[in-house]
């Protein structure tokens, strides 16, 4: 089995400079330890036109490369089914009929966590369950047998993250993320997960999802997201934040990367140079806000 690490993308819109700096992190932990790097399109939710073919493009214009063809998650549903199957069949699930709504208003058992599916459906008789079947599409949830579950990050050390019912299958029919992810970076060998920090508190999830199915847990690596000077988390509407908007005043894609290779501390150029001098604990560990207050200063002294 291949050792690699990976970027997914939501093809849901054009990458930010937020998204391309995180690729080139997850490119740099992986080429500075032997890795391969793979790309994986998580197209199972708010696809666009066109996004995922511009975003392969920026990517490129960045310096990236990866090995292989990108895989697509809209092509794997027999894999996710026969992972579901197996959970199913280990009696590790169980359908769920409740709305948005009645989640929210179930009171909570005591002592569960906040957040966490209250466990409405957990015990349904066939009778009870056979009444709701004829109301509304069941969503299928894992049944959890812990609360918690601690996993390891490079960067955040230990920590412990809730584990609750949560759902892998919509009830529209869509393979959740939780399953999908855990299901395909275990296929596609990837032993290193290098993703933004907002995805921090799902990894506990998919830890425990992967020991379940037999998978190795990944090592982890969850990088400082890109925020804009309130501190929100950057966005389409923060102005200049895609290659096009940064083209269209005056910043090449070469500029971009090195202005992204500048916050993190590494020398400008291609990205190989940056590989010799990549220390990922020397990393800054504090949200990069965007756009960087003195653009330009490392031509003006
Ligand atoms: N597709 C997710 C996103 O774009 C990333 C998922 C992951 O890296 O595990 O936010």
């Amino acid at each position: 089995m291949t050792s690699a690490g990976r970027f997914a993308p939501s093809p849901s819109g054009e990458l930010h400079v937020g998204n391309l700096r995180t690729a080139i992190l997850a490119w740099l932990f992986a080429r500075s330890t032997g890795r391969q790097f793979l790309l994986r399109v998580e197209d199972l939710d708010r696809a666009r036109a066109g996004a995922e073919a511009a975003q392969l493009r920026d990517l490129t214009a960045v310096g990236l490369e990866w090995d292989g063809e990108p895989i697509r998650q809209t092509d794997r549903s027999p894999v996710y089914d026969s992972a579901l199957g197996r959970l199913t069949a280990a009696g590790l699930t169980y359908e769920c009929f409740c709305t948005r709504r009645e989640i929210q208003e179930a009171p909570s058992a005591p002592h569960a966590p906040q957040g966490a599916y209250p466990g409405t459906c957990r015990n349904l008789s066939p009778a009870e369950r056979e009444i709701r079947r004829a109301s509304r599409p069941a969503a299928t949830r894992l049944r959890a047998d812990v609360e918690h579950r601690t996993v390891q990050d490079l960067l955040h050390g230990s920590y412990t993250g809730v584990v609750d019912d949560f759902v892998l299958r919509r009830n529209d029919g869509v393979t959740a993320y939780n399953l999908a992810v855990v299901v395909d970076d275990a296929d596609q060998g990837i032993d290193q997960v290098v993703r933004g920090d907002d995805l921090l508190p799902s990894t506990p999830r998919q830890a425990y999802l992967a020991s379940l199915l037999g998978h190795p847990v990944p090592e982890y690596a969850h990088v400082p997201l890109v925020v804009n000077h309130d501190g929100a988390r950057l966005a389409k509407r923060d102005g200049a934040v895609t290659l096009a908007d940064l083209a269209a005043v005056g910043q090449p894609a070469e500029e971009v990367r090195d202005t992204i290779l500048e916050s993190l501390r590494l020398p400008p150029g291609p990205l190989v140079n940056a590989l010799a001098s990549f220390d990922p604990l020397a990393l800054p560990r504090e949200p990069w806000v965007w756009p960087p207050l003195a653009p330009g200063r490392r031509n003006s002294g």
